[in-house]
């Protein structure tokens, strides 16, 4: 997704169209060419996108398409915990915007980028590599040829010119040369291994198990609850289905991954329910914060709603997944002719569906910085150029990881004393209207900072 996006970012502006760019990668949706048809059954492998990254799909032309396909808007959300201390809503009203965000299977994204660069590419085959990147080799100094030594030690121009530029090999026996090659190929990049990147991070000891439910309605909220293993999600997709992300042990989700169906609809159903603890009641706390915090600024539209218990699921219509969870950070993001974007750059735990908007992100940046150094006839390889790049995008994903990574800490620890800060927690986002609406702004990708009151 985010390296089909900076594709797209090019070949959108009039300063980079020209640049001849290949896609490396053998997975099958690329070869996706048509709307994906909107009466099938959900994918299980969906994305919460911000209206941050859908600003940047319209900007780049592919938002026209994700409309044409399905995606499910939502304006409400609603977190709380397996204690039953407290409970925080939102509403896109609180920010006077018509919605929080948008949930869009992963391939109907993929799709749309392809399909607005097909538009600007009608050579868009020659593009595609369908196929894995086996090695690369970075233009190291020892390679670069002073030009008179080279022509002196019989070098041709071609081969001068070569020992400049990135060498890839591919599976299927290519080789190519590259001026630029932006490793977008995940958590487990082979262009950051082969470029020798280290990268910080740790596994969570923690699977999160994916699929689409059924309900007998229209979910219309995204709905998440704390559980002492892990949050579960209920995102909706569109018509009367949903999506489920549920993090719990890697052993927990072995078995909910071969349970029977009919079990697995049930543990749902009681994980968004009563199962665990009890539901969120109001209390005298209620009517005190709510006092005392009605005149700190104007008072957010969900400040009065009350609980609710989400929607059940009456089936599961897809294959559950489990993917293991980790943190991911790599020291650098570029070094000379190379740039590491989206998962390859920073992996990040999916309890507040941030990860592919980070990437998008990180691929606006890097599309913008490249249209800079072309329009000033730098060479857009060059360590100082992309290093704008990296300065501009690591303080915020790292910003993000972090942020992340304490909700990951904090609601992993079933401690009395903790449990009621975290309750603090559910009550203050709940009735501290400008900590409510800053919390919004930073989920929708509108500040890059957390918690700027
Ligand atoms: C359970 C779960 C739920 C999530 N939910 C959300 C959400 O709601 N919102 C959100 O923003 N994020 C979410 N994320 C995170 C999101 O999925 C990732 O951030 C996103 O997939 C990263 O996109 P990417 O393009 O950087 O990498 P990837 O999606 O990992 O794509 C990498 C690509 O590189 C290719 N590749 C790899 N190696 C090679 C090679 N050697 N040669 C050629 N090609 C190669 C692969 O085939 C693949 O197509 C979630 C993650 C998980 C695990």
């Amino acid at each position: 997704m985010v390296g089909l996006a900076v594709a797209c970012a090019l070949s959108n502006m009039p300063l980079t169209k020209h640049l001849r760019v290949g896609i490396i990668d053998s997975n099958p949706a690329l070869k996706s060419r048509n709307y994906l048809k909107k009466d099938g059954i959900p994918d299980s492998r969906v994305s919460t996108i911000t209206p941050a990254t859908m600003s940047f799909f319209r900007d780049i032309g592919a938002w026209e398409h994700v409309q044409q396909q399905r995606h499910a808007f939502f304006g409400k959300m609603q977190v709380w915990d397996y204690t039953g201390l407290g409970y925080t809503r939102y509403s896109a009203r609180d920010v006077a915007k018509e919605y929080l965000g948008c949930v869009v299977e992963n391939k109907v994204l993929c799709n749309s980028l392809l399909l607005r660069l097909q538009e600007e590419n009608r050579d868009i085959e020659k593009m595609i590599y369908p196929t894995r990147l086996v090695s690369l080799a970075l233009p190291s100094k020892s390679r670069q040829v002073p030009t008179s030594e080279a022509t002196s030690s019989g070098y041709t121009s071609g081969e001068l010119h070569r020992s400049n530029l990135v060498k890839l090999e591919l599976s299927d026996g290519q080789t190519l040369y590259s001026k630029l090659v932006v490793g977008a190929d995940g958590s487990k990049s082979n262009v950051r291994q082969a470029a020798g990147i280290k990268t910080t991070g740790w596994n969570y000891s923690q699977s999160a198990i994916i699929c689409t439910v059924e309900h007998i309605t229209e979910n219309d909220c995204a709905w998440q609850r704390f559980l002492p293993s892990g949050p579960i999600a209920l995102l909706p997709i569109g018509d009367n289905f949903s999506n489920i992300v549920w993090t719990m042990s890697p052993e927990e989700s072995l078995r909910h991954k071969s349970m029977s169906p009919e079990d697995f609809v049930k543990s749902v159903n009681n994980a968004l329910d009563f199962g665990y603890g009890p539901h969120p009641r109001s209390s005298s706390l209620d009517f005190y914060m709510e006092k005392l915090f009605s005149d700190v600024g104007s008072t957010a539209a969900s400040t009065k709603e009350c609980f609710e218990v989400p929607p059940k699921a009456i089936g599961v219509v897809s294959e559950r997944m489990a993917f293991p969870l980790s943190l991911k950070h790599s020291h650098d993001y570029v070094s000379k002719r190379l740039a590491l974007v989206g998962d390859a750059a920073h992996t990040v735990h999916p309890l507040a569906g941030q990860g592919v908007n980070l990437g998008f992100g990180d691929a606006a940046t890097l599309a913008k910085v490249i249209v800079d150094g072309v329009s000033v006839g730098a060479d857009f390889g060059d360590i100082s150029l992309l290093k704008r790049y990296e300065n501009d995008r690591k303080a915020a994903n790292i910003a993000m990881a972090a942020v992340l990574d304490g909700f990951q800490k904090i609601y992993s620890v079933d401690f009395g004393p903790l449990n009621v800060l975290r309750a603090a927690a559910f009550h203050g986002a709940q009735y501290i209207s400008p900590l409510k609406k800053n919390i919004i702004s930073y989920a929708m990708g509108d500040t890059k900072w957390p918690l700027l009151l």
